[in-house]
Formats: C-alpha cells, sequence, structure tokens
C-alpha cells in the first residue's frame, strides 16, 4: 500500500473571530469540514494537528509581534491594520494551532507516513510580516513551515509556491535575501497588497530566488497552464527542491468575490498535478499545501476537494 494523501485539519480553526460579513469567516472550515467529510474519497487520511510551540513563531517573528497578537487575542475584536485584519478571543491558539498543522504534516510527509499533505486551516498567513499582522494574516505560516523544514528536517532548497490570488509580501519580504528558499507567485496585478511586480527577483544572496508572476484580470486556466509551462516549472526544476510547500489559496476562483481571476477547479487540480511532479521529479513527492485565501464558500470547498483529490493523483 503506497502512503496516503493526508488531511490535517481541525474544527478548532472556525474559532478564530473576524466581524460579521467579513470575507475571512469561520463559515470557511464550518461549512467546508462537513462537505468533504462526505465527497473525499476515503482513501484520503485525516490528521488532527499537533501543538504549535512560540519557538516555530520565534523562528520567523519578533517577539514583539508575537506579544501583540497574544495581547489582542482577549475579549473583544481588535483590528491590528489599515488591511481588515482582525485578532480576538481565540485567535492567538487558533493560528497556533495553524503552526502545529503545518509541522504536524510535514513530520508525516518526511517521514514517510504521508506521500503529500494539505493543511486546512485558518487564519490564513502569506501577507503577514516578520514584525506585523496584515491582510487577514497573523503569522505566516508558510515561513514557519520552511524555517521548520530547515532546522528540523535539514532541507537545504525548500521551493515554496503561492498560487493565492494575492501577491504574498509577507512570505516574499521573510526570504528575499534567501537563496535556500525560491519563492514563486503567480497574483493578479495590479491589486491588494500592490507588491510582486516581475522585478522583485530577491536581493543580496537570494537574487533570483524570487520569481513573481503577475496575471491580468480575467485570466483563467489557459493563461495559467502557460505561465506553468513556460516559467513555473522551468524555474522550479532547474532548483531542484529538496521539499516543496504551497501557499494554496483558491480566492483567484472565478466565483471569489475578492478578485477578477478566472480560474476553475480543474485549473487547481491541474496546477496541483503540475506541482506534485516537480516533487515527483526532485525529492521523492515531498509536498505540503496550505490553504490561505478563497472566500466564496461553495467554490473553496469545491477547490479543495480538486486540490486533494489531485495530490492523490485521482
Ligand atoms: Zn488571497
Amino acid at each position: 500500500m503506497p502512503s496516503p494523501t493526508i488531511l490535517v485539519t481541525h474544527p478548532d480553526f472556525a474559532l478564530h473571530p473576524t466581524p460579521r460579513g467579513h470575507p475571512e469567516s469561520p463559515e470557511r472550515i464550518t461549512a467546508t469540514l462537513p462537505l468533504l467529510r462526505s465527497s473525499l474519497p476515503k482513501t484520503i487520511c485525516w490528521v488532527e494537528p499537533g501543538p504549535g510551540t512560540r519557538d516555530l513563531l520565534r523562528s520567523v517573528h519578533t517577539e514583539g509581534h508575537i506579544r501583540r497578537v497574544e495581547e489582542a487575542s482577549r475579549d473583544r475584536l481588535v483590528l491590528l491594520d489599515q488591511g481588515d485584519t482582525y485578532a480576538g478571543p481565540h485567535s492567538f491558539d487558533t493560528a497556533l494551532l495553524a503552526v502545529g498543522a503545518v509541522t504536524t504534516a510535514i513530520d508525516r510527509v518526511a517521514s514517510g507516513e504521508a506521500t503529500n499533505a494539505f493543511a486546512l486551516l485558518r487564519p490564513p498567513g502569506h501577507h503577514a510580516r516578520a514584525n506585523a499582522p496584515m491582510g487577514f494574516c497573523l503569522f505566516n505560516t508558510v515561513a514557519v513551515a520552511a524555517r521548520y523544514l530547515q532546522r528540523k528536517h535539514g532541507c537545504r532548497r525548500i521551493l515554496i509556491l503561492d498560487w493565492d490570488l494575492h501577491h504574498g509580501n509577507g512570505t516574499q519580504e521573510i526570504f528575499e535575501e534567501d537563496a535556500s528558499v525560491l519563492y514563486i507567485s503567480l497574483h493578479e496585478h495590479p491589486l491588494y497588497p500592490g507588491t510582486g511586480s516581475t522585478l522583485e527577483q530577491g536581493r543580496g544572496e537570494g537574487e533570483g530566488f524570487t520569481l513573481n508572476l503577475p496575471m491580468e484580470p480575467g485570466s483563467g486556466d489557459a493563461e495559467y497552464r502557460a505561465a506553468f509551462e513556460e516559467k513555473v516549472l522551468p524555474a522550479a526544476d532547474a532548483f531542484e527542491p529538496d521539499f516543496v510547500l504551497v501557499s494554496a489559496g483558491f480566492d483567484a476562483h472565478r466565483d471569489d468575490p475578492l478578485g477578477n481571476l478566472q480560474l476553475s477547479e480543474d485549473g487547481f487540480a491541474e496546477m496541483t498535478r503540475a506541482i506534485r511532479g516537480v516533487a515527483e521529479r526532485h525529492c521523492q513527492g515531498k509536498l505540503v499545501s496550505v490553504l490561505e485565501g478563497g472566500y466564496q464558500i461553495a467554490a473553496l470547498g469545491r477547490s479543495i476537494h480538486a486540490h486533494l483529490c489531485a495530490l492523490e493523483n485521482r
């Protein structure tokens, strides 16, 4: 029996509160989990996250930033930035559990118990900077995952592919001087947060290890397929990663209210198969994917379903 594809998630990811009407809502968890329970192939294995720790957060974030989020996570909702980023009761614990989910996923994949994994969690992370929350994101979960791979598992070349609708400015910034992490982002441009031009290619020792692929409004499956064939796959293969992380946002879906892109579930499945191929060519398939955005609840559920089935090679 081959090792399974695993889904690391927990109902408690619904506990992080946001104001009524906010797109990054607990419903993203409460509506998606039952749908996946009833529709996913039984071969996909559901796994609960282990605990996250402050030490993991400290591998990316300043102590001041960690304390600020913790202190904001008390008895009422607090606005943390101008980008609609809130914390309230349970936010800090939920964000810690998110870190626990990615490290659990990594440990299972690294040990060979799982072929690959998807961590279905919130809040998202890719806008969070080392010293500040931003854009619905409290801590940069995928960045913590990369540092964990380096420190605990001795990985030397980590690929982060980010296909969220938005540019992952936080992830780019954290690794822009780091040649051990190749950051590739496809995102609608121009759009929030405004970064992610092709001219941003990394700095210092990290020059050449950031690849931004801005997509024009209206782009869909065909444009993404072309970007993968012409840019993403050649860069990823040349890098020869020893682990692949995916910042999997599903807000580039055509039904999503936050953007103007036109991806379908099939498009997400196709990108999943393509990046799974990179992992299979270079690192025995080792890949952990992490949920970022995706705000149209029905489209989010269908897209995650398609993503997991493609991770499992269906
Ligand atoms: Zn997004």
